[in-house]
């Protein structure tokens, strides 16, 4: 009966102790997943910004061609939008704010696509 009473209770104490190592292992996790998947979104966001700001480009390309003007500031960008060039004004996912720089589409958050420090993670840039 005492023999049965001291394993119960050793049970216990093993449970409760696997349960603060399972709960220290699921922090551990979180901790080191966590920053991870806010990483991991960060690049998702700055490359949908890159992805945004070349076709932008492309469409301001395309509108010089065919209308025959160039859009010279940001404040033009409502002309591509204006003649069906843009569904709608250029957004950065992670709220920067877009600016024409001589012919080219700025974020205010992540820059240029071809900008030095935006390069680092793009291999094959020109
Ligand atoms: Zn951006």
């Amino acid at each position: 009966m005492v023999k049965d009473a001291n394993s119960f209770r050793g049970e216990r104490g093993l449970t409760l102790i696997e349960v603060l190592i399972v709960v220290f292992i699921i922090s551990i996790i979180l901790a080191i997943l966590v920053p991870n998947y806010s990483k991991s979104t960060e690049k998702a966001q700055e490359k949908l910004c890159f992805a945004t700001e070349k076709m932008v480009e492309a469409q301001m390309e395309l509108y010089r061609i065919d209308v025959g003007e160039e859009i010279a500031s940001t404040e033009d960008l409502y002309k591509l939008v204006e003649r069906g060039y843009l569904k709608e004004l250029p957004v950065c996912p992670a709220h920067g704010e877009y600016r024409i720089e001589g012919k080219s589409l700025f974020c205010s958050k992540h820059g240029h696509y071809s900008a030095p420090g935006a390069a680092d993670d793009h291999t094959g840039g020109p």
